[in-house]
């Protein structure tokens, strides 16, 4: 008889940045690694957010231990609101991510029923075979932990997001004493996070952030306006503490950030000196060069402050001429257009804005090669995959692996949905579950499929043309012309002739079907084919063609 094995399955993060979730299954206790969300590309019209079709998690709900949450970033934590609902399994956690679930929780009203367990940053607890043990490493969030997974095949570690920042902000650095103790009892597996596999050497440590902020309050002529995630606690508190440096009153602007800072302030992650924050109404009579003003808007969002404040928009800010915009964040890829559009819009009001590209705001929160490398030697695992990634950043950190003498084929490149089956000596990739995006548009989630996205799209390019086709109530048969309605299309004043003809060409077609009353999805099929072609023919378009009945 087979010894039981167990089951590595990414649902989401692998082959793609973002919407990270990892199942660990052994017999009949499944455990999940993280639940987080992307954010749309460009191609997914509408949509608001992306997370992972757990539909391979439904049929097994039962062996669900728990869910393990290794920070508070939506990448990670982002779909617990929408997902909780199903799985109903309690998530752990450390404290300040159990704030954040909790804030998150609260805003779609899932709050009541979640069942959460605060675990400290180098704390332990069972889950059926599995048991975990949390390790601090350094990130960009405070309370970030790795994980190292004792189960009946042997060890395992997972790196969750880290890097190796000596002398971070806020935080723990990564224990790695701890990790080399693990490497030389001999580790089986090691998960590690690829996002920044590409960058050779090493990350630079937040203090250099820290740095440069200082400058820019000690410098800037007029107020300071800091935008970065609501999440990236340290970067708040390293604003809070250079502004104190310089007599500068900070001001926190915008709901998110908002919940989040007065969090982080009640758990004690962030600290700030009496009399340093202010309230918003304060705003008014105080010398520019004495305010810091920190918002969200990093990434462009419509909604933010910072984007309303850049289009005039906004109730309490306006920006004016010798403010210096701070945009302290890396682009979330695909959001590259909105930021532009927003740093463009702020020196149009007269801001200066200092942003990645020109001054050193920002650092990220990932490990290069050589802190991947310096991982890999320390934990020495027998196999390894790459995680948290698109394919290239996967397969660099794959190569990274085998540069330190782990060998090729004990590395294995996984993508959502791949079942990677591992025992004490083997390990190969079995097969392939159901994964994929689930949409989340408005107030709805998953009843749009990729149907739908691809509508959308179609309208979007080329645009839509209605077909409206009388027939007559008693005899089925057709009346009169069609009437042809078009939108995004053509210009329908200068191609009045060729959708004149379109017209023809439709009513001809019709006629043709004889006298018999008219089959409707047979008309309707017709309708699209000969139109298709076309107009095609004619514009090199593909619009989207609905051909629609009236009875008359
Ligand atoms: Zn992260
Ligand atoms: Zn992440």
């Amino acid at each position: 008889m087979t010894k039981p094995r167990l089951r590595i399955i990414p649902l989401g993060g692998l082959s793609e940045i973002g919407k990270n979730m990892m199942v660990m299954e052994y017999e009949d206790d499944i455990i999940i690694i993280d639940a987080g969300l992307m954010f749309p590309d460009e191609e997914m019209l509408g949509i608001d957010l992306v997370i992972p079709d757990i539909s391979y998690l439904l049929e097994k709900r039962e062996k669900i231990r728990g869910i393990i949450i290794t920070h508070g970033h939506e990448d990670h934590i982002g779909a617990l609101p929408y997902l909780l609902p199903q799985l109903d399994a309690p998530i752990y956690s450390t404290k300040l991510t159990h704030g954040l679930i909790s804030v998150k929780l609260k805003e779609r009203k899932a709050l009541s029923e979640a069942k959460l367990r605060v675990i400290p940053p180098d704390g332990n607890f069972t889950l059926g075979e599995f048991k975990v043990e949390f390790f601090p490493v350094c990130h960009s969030i405070p309370d970030s932990v790795g994980l190292i997974i004792h189960t009946p095949v042997g060890t395992i570690v997972h790196s969750g997001d880290f890097k190796l920042d000596y002398t971070p902000v806020s935080g723990k650095p990564t224990d790695l004493s701890r990790l080399a103790q693990l490497g030389a009892q001999g580790v089986l597996l090691l998960l590690s996070d690829s996002t920044y596999a590409e960058l050779p050497g090493y990350t630079p440590s937040e203090r250099v952030v820290g740095e440069t902020l200082e400058h820019i309050m000690a410098d800037a002529p007029g107020r300071v306006i800091v935008t970065t995630f609501s999440s990236l606690v340290s970067r708040i508190q390293q604003v809070i503490d250079s502004a104190a440096k310089y007599q500068r009153r900070v001001f926190i602007v915008g709901q998110s950030m908002s919940d989040t800072a007065r969090m982080a302030l009640e758990l004690g992650y962030l600290n700030a000196p009496d009399g340093i924050l202010a309230r918003l109404d304060e705003l008014k009579g105080m010398p520019r060069n004495k305010v810091v003003l920190v918002t969200t808007g990093s990434q462009g969002e419509p909604t933010s402050a910072l984007v309303r404040m850049a289009n005039r928009d906004h109730r309490q800010v306006h920006i004016l001429r010798g403010d210096t915009v701070v945009i302290s964040a890396t682009p979330i890829p695909g959001n590259e257009g909105l930021i532009n559009r927003t740093v463009d819009n702020l020196f149009k009001q007269g801001a200066q804005v200092l942003y990645g590209k020109v001054a050193q705001v920002h650092v990220h929160g990932h490990a290069s090669q050589e802190e991947l490398k310096l991982l890999l030697n320390l934990v020495k695992p027998k196999f390894f995959v790459p995680i948290h990634g698109e394919y290239r950043h996967l397969s660099l950190h794959a190569q990274l692996a085998q540069s330190v003498g782990i060998p090729k084929d004990n590395t294995f490149i996984l993508e959502d949905g791949d079942v990677l089956e591992i025992s004490p000596e083997t390990s190969k990739i079995t097969g392939k579950i159901t994964s994929g995006n689930v949409y989340v548009d408005g107030l709805s989630v998953g009843d749009i499929g990729s149907v739908v996205i691809r509508n959308r799209r179609m309208l979007s390019r080329d645009g839509i043309v209605v077909v409206i086709i009388a027939v007559n109530k008693q005899t089925g048969k057709l009346v009169g012309r069609p009437d042809i309605v078009s939108r995004g299309f053509v210009d329908t004043r200068e191609s009045k002739d060729m959708l004149d003809e379109s017209r023809d060409l439709v009513a001809r077609t019709l006629d043709h079907s004889g006298d018999r009353p008219a089959e409707w999805s047979f008309i309707n099929t017709k309708v699209r084919d000969i139109l298709n072609k076309f107009y095609y023919e004619q514009t090199k378009r593909r619009p989207m063609i609905l051909p629609f009945m009236v009875k008359v």
